[in-house]
Formats: C-alpha cells, structure tokens, sequence
C-alpha cells in the first residue's frame, strides 16, 4: 500500500517557451512504484485525493488501467484542482520539471483518507519524503500510517526522495526523524542519506551505522549509473547499475523501489532484490516517462537481449 500525490504530467519534447504539442500523462513517485509492483504482478493500492475535474479523472483512469487498487483514492469536494507537472526535455537526458501543486487536492490528503487504506493483509507500507513537505496535514497523514503500520507488524519503507523546491533540508530533517524510527527499509539517494541524521556533516559509513543503529533493519543507497548498495547489520551488498542507452532518467528512482520491493515481496535475498531493482529502473531510464517504460514480469528479461533484437 502506498500514498501520496499524482498529478498530470505535461509533457515537451524540447524547452517550453517555444510552445508547440505537449503530451498528457501523469505522474507522482508512489503512484510510479504502485505502477511498477501492479506490472510485476502484486496487488498494490494507492491512496490519495485528486480533484473534482478532468485532470483527476485522468489519474485515477490510467492507475485503475494499470491493475492498482484505487478504493481509497478519494476525489476533493473543496474545489482543489489535481497538481500538474511539466517537464521539458530540454539537453540530453537534462530535463527541467515545473511543478504547479500549491493547494492541490493531492496536498489535502489527511490521516483519515490512508488509514482506513491499510487493510489487515498488507504487508508493506511505501512512504516517500514528498509528501510531508506537502502540507502539515499530509505530514499528520504520513506519520499516522507509519505508525499504524509499524503497530500492525507492516513492513515500512521509506524513499527520502528530498524536493529542494518544496522544503528546507531543516525542515526536511525535523519531519523525517520521527518517521525513521518507524522505517524497516530506508532508501536514500548518496546525498540524501544525511538528511535522516540529527546532524549534518557526516559521511557515508558513519550516517548508515547510525540509521541501522536506530532501528531501521535495511538501507539502500542509490548511486545513480553506479548502481546502489544495501546496507543491514550483516554487511554492504553492492550492485552496479545495467549499462542502458540513457533516454530519460527521471522515474529511474521509483522504478528501482518497485523492482527492490518486488524482490522483497517474492522473499528474495538481498542481492536478487537489487538485480530486480536496478532491472527495472534500467528500463525507465531506456524508455521516454516516469513509468510507461516499467516491464511486466515476463519482460524482465529483456535486457539480456542483444540490441536490435526483433521478438516475433
Ligand atoms: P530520480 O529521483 O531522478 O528518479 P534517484 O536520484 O532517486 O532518481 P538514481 O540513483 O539516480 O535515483 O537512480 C536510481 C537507479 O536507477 C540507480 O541505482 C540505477 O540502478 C538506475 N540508473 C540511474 N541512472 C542510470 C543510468 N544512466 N544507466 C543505467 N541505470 C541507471
């Protein structure tokens, strides 16, 4: 189960200002990974709120298209618009997102919409960082779940996932502390590990001895074309990123929890949850969109495919 804020996606094949034809989709870093699980053929549910309109329509059509439960994904009666995002390939595989969510419905969300989302069968809980930054009352919501879950003996995960343009690293900290203490699987980028410590300035070894040392059971480090590194009380595992023709790399990050996630689900080790996850952020980086490239189950050996191969 997991929760946050989808918005629509616009997107440009080149800058903005030039204007032109954009292409409509949607976006947000859980509905990504709920994707990605849903493809790989887990029950998943995403929570959340979207507006009373068309935009909000289109998030809850192509998630319910995708096989992710929605039958706690509410729509807003106050008259919030659903968040909308822009993106604009603008130099390579440099892309710039402009984001237009102040006082979207996706940033109402309260306790009372995720709680009564966490069925007695689930088994993980994936919460990410964006969206305490949404509004004190998504903070309250992404507590109250991390604590209801870690109660019910659910497996939390927690992707920091840091938006610079949304809050401080201050603020940032103070919110993510109390949810660590309730984290079973921390995933951080390499510069977003500090940003769970009390204090700032500490390196890599010693702010992952930490975090284990507070109760979290599993860290993983992403490392973007590097590949990522687990880290639990037992030792470091790593893994090199799949050497793919870069196209897009935003999503890379959600489609490597859902490829990490489905490995823990299926009760992988360690090592096969890596390789499923750099597999599938392999794919979202190969492809064009946050999520239309993730692989079903029975794509996932695609990549061992030499290039120019034809399926017939
Ligand atoms: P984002 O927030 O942009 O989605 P992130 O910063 O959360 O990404 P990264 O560390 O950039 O996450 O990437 C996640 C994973 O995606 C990496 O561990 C790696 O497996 C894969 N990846 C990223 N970049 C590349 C690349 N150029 N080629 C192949 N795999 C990549």
């Amino acid at each position: 189960m997991t929760f946050g804020e989808t918005m629509a996606a616009l997107r440009a094949p080149g800058a903005l200002r030039l204007g032109g034809t954009l292409g409509l989709s949607v976006a947000g870093a859980e509905s990504n990974v709920a994707i990605g699980l849903a493809r790989l053929g887990h029950r998943v549910r995403w929570a959340g709120r979207v507006g009373a309109d068309e935009l909000g329509a289109l998030v809850l059509r192509t998630l319910r298209a995708e096989g992710v439960d929605i039958d706690h994904a509410g729509t807003d009666d106050t008259g919030r618009p659903t968040g909308l995002l822009l993106t604009e390939l603008r130099l390579g595989t440099l892309t710039r997102v402009s984001y237009y969510r102040a006082g979207s419905a996706g940033s109402a969300v309260t306790p009372a919409d995720v709680l009564p989302a966490l069925a007695p069968e689930t088994r993980v809980l994936h919460l990410t960082g964006i969206t305490p930054a949404l509004s004190p009352s998504a903070a309250e919501a992404v507590l109250a779940a991390a604590t209801a879950a870690r109660d019910a003996g659910v497996t939390v995960c927690l992707d920091v996932n840091y938006r610079s343009r949304l809050w401080t690293a201050d603020r940032a900290r103070t919110a993510l502390r109390p949810l660590l203490a309730r984290t079973d699987l921390l995933i951080a980028s390499e510069d977003e590990l500090p940003l769970v410590l009390e204090r700032s300035g500490v390196d890599e070894p010693e702010a992952v001895r930490s975090v284990l040392a507070e109760g979290v059971g599993e860290v993983v480090v992403k490392r973007g074309a590097r590949g990522a590194t687990t880290f639990t009380a037992e030792g470091a595992t790593d893994r090199a990123a799949i050497q793919v023709g870069a196209v897009d790399l935003v999503g890379a990050g959600d489609a490597f929890v859902a490829g990490y996630l489905s490995g823990l689900l299926d009760g992988a080790d360690i090592p096969a949850r890596l390789h499923r996850a750099v597999t599938t952020a392999a794919f979202t980086v190969a492809t064009r969109g946050d999520w239309e490239g993730l692989p079903t189950r029975d794509e996932l050996g695609l990549l061992d495919q030499p290039d120019g191969t034809t399926i017939r």
